[in-house]
């Protein structure tokens, strides 16, 4: 998979895209993860700006259409695989691990991330990207945001996870779209705390009955609403 991230703030990625999961995805070529500064498409050479003040007034300041459409150009034409176009803003629709398994099926994302008041509307006329929400507050820029849908989508690539099996059984995915049991692990007590005695008893269908149990008991205490029929994950 190939992820191009425009942002007018490519280093708040360094540190991410080199540790642990990300690094080792990058090192191994399961992805490949560009990012570009959009100030490179700046129209006016010496002050690399890409923001006006919005038509009509108020605070803030808007990235302008121009150098965002011809970023988004430019960087499509790097490579011919078909790009799926995102936008990070809160107006979106809401991430969630559905869409992730969604966006793991594709060869390529491009991500748009906003600063300040976001972009002129026009780019979403022209662009018609998909807009996408991390949930329902403001963040400052949209690299958070693009930060949270590759980390969740790239751990579904194939290869990614030692145990392609560990991200079935995850909260929300595909096994069951519900909370996941609890676990434990050594030592067996502590503080009067012990792990359940079927999770020692080596009988694997009990186990399996006792996770599956703890998983809807779970989900109907925290997240009844996951077990709704009208919910999209049912
Ligand atoms: N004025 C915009 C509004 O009210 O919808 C908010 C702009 S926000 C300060 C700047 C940028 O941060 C947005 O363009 C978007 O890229 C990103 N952003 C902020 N909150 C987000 C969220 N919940 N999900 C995804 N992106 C977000």
């Amino acid at each position: 998979m190939r992820l191009d991230i425009v942002t007018l703030f490519p280093a708040i990625f360094d540190g991410y895209l080199t540790q642990s999961l990300l690094d080792k995805a990058i090192q191994r070529e399961l992805v490949q993860i560009h990012r570009h500064n959009l100030r490179d498409w700046a129209q006016d050479a010496p002050h690399r700006k890409v923001d006006d003040r919005p038509f009509g007034g108020g605070p803030g300041m808007l990235i302008q259409v121009e150098p965002t459409v011809t970023c988004v150009d430019s960087v499509e034409a790097m490579d011919p695989k078909p790009a799926r176009r995102i936008m990070l803003t809160p107006q979106g629709k809401r991430f969630d691990q559905r869409m992730a398994e969604d966006f793991a099926t594709s060869e390529r994302l491009v991500m748009l991330c906003g600063r300040y008041e976001g972009f002129d509307q026009r780019v979403v006329d022209i662009l018609q990207p998909e807009e996408v929400s991390v949930g329902d507050f403001v963040l400052n820029g949209g690299e958070v945001a693009a930060m949270v849908i590759v980390d969740a989508v790239v751990r579904l690539l194939p290869g990614v996870l030692g145990d392609e099996n560990s991200s079935i059984d995850d909260s929300f995915s595909r096994g069951n779209r519900l909370l996941e049991f609890p676990q434990y692990t050594r030592p067996r007590e502590f503080r009067d705390h012990a792990v359940p005695d079927v999770l020692l008893s080596g009988d694997h269908k009990a186990i399996a009955e006792w996770r599956d149990r703890q998983s809807l008991d779970r989900t109907q205490k925290r997240r009844s609403d996951l077990l709704r029929p009208d919910n999209e994950n049912n």
